[in-house]
């Protein structure tokens, strides 16, 4: 029997935990020949949510939870979800069940059908504010203008992946994640089915604008380097129109003699220069912000708790050195 592991980070969900496993399980009951397994992450939350998936856990065998010692973001509970999921394949899932349920037997069939990621696209984003919609266009756009690599447009975290995604996945382990952008950069497969994004179940979302926009520059940042090539090309684009302007200003000089005038002119070139440069700086102190944090190489989450157990390991990195594989692989070596 095939067995699927579903990983659903929880921030603040009391409300909707128990109705989310209900409506769930609900459906999985309907699929045939494959077990299913929750692997809830909760990350930090500070209401019920912790209580509400251990009175699960008591009465189903299936469900297994792990807490964070604080809030990490979504991002970071995806990827533990990720570390500590087993069988042959996992799904992504949101607690508040703005994913339908329903869906899920059909990721599985494009599973069977050979594709190793299959992804939920959603159809409307009519739920969602106009300026968000509009924002969310944009960043799209310039996304897929700046990288190397297919974006996949309006596609979330729901989605199926097949072990050997979760495999790859699980080799990236870079602190400041954009996941949406690593789906895509491991290539293998994938299929996107249509769906519509329901309202939440209860609760409320943790998302403003704030920390959209955060994301977005972070998938900027951790997906291609080209706004730094960017500036470089304006840059150059500057520098030549000033050459051509200091030969137009001298040869006047020269020609026409030089009425000391032109306040204007250099008042414009150099709050226009003045702002460039402060532009590039700021992007390459994105850049440089980034190698900062990730030359520290702090793990991405700490686990608290494991299945109601108090956890001695922070991450599956400290865990397989505690069991001496690292010892191994040096005896491998001699
Ligand atoms: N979430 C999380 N950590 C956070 C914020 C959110 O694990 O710091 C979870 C949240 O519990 C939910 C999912 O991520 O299961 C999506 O969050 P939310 O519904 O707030 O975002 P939206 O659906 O509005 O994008
Ligand atoms: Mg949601």
């Amino acid at each position: 029997m095939e067995k699927i592991t579903i990983i659903v980070p929880c921030y603040n969900e009391q409300e909707v935990i128990e109705k989310f496993y209900r409506e769930t399980s609900r459906v999985f009951r309907t699929v045939d020949g494959i077990s299913f397994t929750y692997l809830f992450v909760d990350d930090g939350s500070r209401d019920g949510t912790l209580a509400a998936i251990k009175e699960l856990a008591r009465a189903d065998s299936h469900v297994s939870y792990m807490s964070f010692t604080r809030n990490f973001g979504k991002e970071a509970a995806m990827m533990a979800g990720l570390d500590y999921a087993e069988g042959d394949a996992v799904i992504l899932m949101d607690a508040d069940l703005q994913h339908p349920p329903e869906l899920v037997p059909n990721l599985i069939e494009w599973w069977h059908k050979g594709y190793d990621d299959v992804s939920a696209k959603r159809t409307d984003r009519a739920d969602e504010a106009w300026f968000k919609r509009t924002m969310a266009n944009f960043f799209y756009r310039l996304l897929q203008l700046v990288s190397r690599y297919e974006v996949q447009r309006d596609v979330g975290d729901f989605r199926l992946l097949d072990a050997r995604c979760v495999a790859a996945l699980r080799l990236m382990r870079e602190n400041q994640r954009f996941t949406k952008g690593m789906f895509t950069w491991i290539g293998f497969r994938k299929k996107e089915i249509p769906f519509k994004v329901q309202p939440r179940a209860g609760g409320h979302t943790t998302w403003n604008y704030f920390a959209l926009y955060n994301l977005a520059i972070e998938g900027l940042t951790s997906f291609t380097t080209a706004p730094l090539r960017l500036t470089t090309l304006f840059g150059l684009f500057v520098s030549l129109l000033a050459i051509l302007y200091m030969i137009f200003v001298a040869g006047r000089a020269m020609l026409c003699g030089d009425p000391v005038a032109g306040y204007p002119t250099l008042m414009t070139v150099m709050l226009f220069l003045g702002g460039v440069q402060l532009l590039s700086l700021g992007i390459i102190g994105e850049y440089l912000g980034r190698v900062f944090t990730e030359s520290k190489h702090r793990p991405v989450y700490l686990i608290d708790s494991f299945d109601g157990r108090r956890v001695t390991y922070a991450s599956p990195v400290q865990r397989e050195t505690d069991t001496g594989n690292g010892e191994e692989r040096n005896d491998d070596k001699a």
